[in-house]
């Protein structure tokens, strides 16, 4: 009886809280098309979906981005759970759907083209399917091909992207007149944050337009820098293959007197594939990312930690995030006259600069000689095919982005949150970028495995230490 009681409380208690429920809803094409028909779903006739009705998914589900709830905090933000729904808006035999990818490559990539292409067929039935070739521009400027689960059959064992991809070239006008023409009416947008937008805004024209096209965006980043979800594609893929760069490097100055590594990992504005590598590896000493600044000379700083290790184990590693250090970079760049007259783009590479820094101190001003070895492995990791985890996670993705589309969402993107999948509008995920929390414990862990300076220490507190020193 007191259990019971126990529950009640813990039920009112809950009632309370429903005031601060919010759901951030995606697009459905009823929105603005009301008097669209739906259709059962053709996967009530499947073996799996006959006998287990539970696989469908209520549309009434959602998924909690909170899922850690203190005391008194409000339970937040709620989006749609992804999954098939027991009613379409779409008559499979009516859907033209097409793919396009578009941005850099990332592991992965293919694995989603093969399983979209595959979730419509096998599962719904969809036989006339496009791909759109080289990014946002193929859409009026080549020709499409027609996707079938035999076409794509291997494509998930090679790295790239089957459909090719470029940058720049997108015409929303153009794009949404080309859907038109050619009768499409499921658009999938493989790509990164550029190519979110750019989706974004083929969802608003053809809304404006009043056409029934879903249009689903699959976010793509090797960085794991998208907003609301608990990774990108690739990334699990990504930090595997970093192992590999790391692992060299550290057999490289293992095997010499005062071995310095330096390995630099992708990462622009985040640090998730360096601060992840380092803690998977072991063998790094020092990792480096743009979240967290760091500083070379005086007390506390790298150039000391440098020669500390060196003194202690005789060799070390450093990784380096690509987007670690721009301001230093940057500004030397500047400062030595070397802005671009001509309109090239200016090389504000970290690895080499960083690598000559500590060149240069150790041999220069220490007189201590060391052995660097750099590494930069960024195209070898982007190029290579996405591992099993990886391909399952592409997969599930894949499969919910066709289930979304079929039920007749639009303008949204899929992802896992909370390890749950869930429909998210666009803007959501394009707004801001994930980057690295220094207070969170994850980077806590790192500091505490690599035992590296965490390089806050102020300038006042620095001469402090200094003074005590002395
Ligand atoms: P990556 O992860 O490689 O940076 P990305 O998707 O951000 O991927 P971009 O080259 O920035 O790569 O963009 C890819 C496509 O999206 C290009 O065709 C580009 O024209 C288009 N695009 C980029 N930004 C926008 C925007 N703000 N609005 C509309 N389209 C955009
Ligand atoms: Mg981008």
């Amino acid at each position: 009886r007191q259990n019971n009681l126990a529950i009640k409380a813990l039920q009112t208690s809950n009632q309370t809280k429903n005031d601060d429920f919010v759901l951030e809803d995606v697009p459905h094409l009823t929105n603005f098309l009301p008097d669209l028909p739906s259709y059962p779903n053709p996967l009530q006739k499947s073996q799996a979906y006959s006998i287990v009705k539970t696989n469908f998914v209520s549309p009434e589900d959602v998924v909690a981005q909170n899922i850690v709830i203190q005391k008194e905090s409000p339970r937040g933000i709620h989006f749609r759970r992804a999954g098939p729904r027991e009613k379409v808006y779409f008559k499979p035999e009516e859907v033209r759907a097409c793919i396009v990818t578009c941005g850099g490559l990332c592991p992965g990539i293919n694995t989603v083209i093969r399983e979209i292409v595959c979730g419509l067929n096998n599962m719904y039935g969809v036989q006339d399917i496009l791909g759109i070739e080289e990014g946002y521009k193929g859409f009026y400027s080549k020709n499409t091909m027609s996707l079938t689960p035999k076409v794509v059959n291997d494509i998930h064992k090679r790295g790239g992207t089957f459909l090719r991809t470029s940058r720049g070239g997108h015409d929303t006008h153009k794009i949404v007149d080309n859907i038109e023409d050619r009768g499409i009416n499921q658009v999938y947008i493989i790509g990164g944050d550029g190519t979110q937008k750019g989706a974004a805004l083929i969802y608003e024209e053809v809304k404006k337009r009043g056409l029934q096209v879903a249009v689903a965006g699959i976010p793509k980043t090797i960085d794991n820098d998208i907003a609301v979800i608990d990774k990108s594609f690739g990334f699990d893929t990504a930090v595997e293959e970093a192992q590999r760069a790391i692992n060299a490097a550290h057999v490289e100055v293992e095997s010499v007197e005062n071995g310095v590594g330096i390995v630099k990992l992708m990462g622009r504005y985040s640090g998730f594939i360096a601060m992840y590598a380092t803690l998977a590896s072991r063998d790094v000493d020092c990792c480096l990312i743009p979240e967290s600044p760091f500083y070379l000379e005086g007390q506390g700083g790298l150039f000391e930690f440098i020669e500390e290790r060196l003194k202690e184990n005789g060799h070390l590693v450093i990784v380096v995030a690509e987007g670690a250090g721009q301001e230093y970079v940057a500004a030397e760049v500047h400062a030595a006259g070397k802005k671009d007259a001509s309109g090239n783009k200016l090389l504000l590479d970290v690895g080499p600069w960083l690598s000559d820094k500590i060149k240069d101190h150790f041999t220069k001003f220490q007189k201590m000689p060391i052995n660097m070895k750099y590494i930069d492995p960024t195209y070898m990791i982007r190029a290579i095919p996405s591992n099993a985890s990886d391909n399952i996670y592409c997969t599930l993705l894949a499969h919910g982005v066709v289930h979304g589309a079929m039920a007749g969402y639009t303008g949204f993107t899929v992802g896992s949150v909370n390890s749950k999948h869930a429909y998210i509008p666009i803007a959501r995920v394009t707004e801001r970028q994930k980057t690295v929390k220094l207070t969170d414990r994850m980077w806590a862990r790192l500091l505490a495995s690599t035992n590296q300076p965490s390089f806050v220490a102020s300038d006042h507190e620095r001469v402090d230490k200094e003074v005590s020193k002395v």
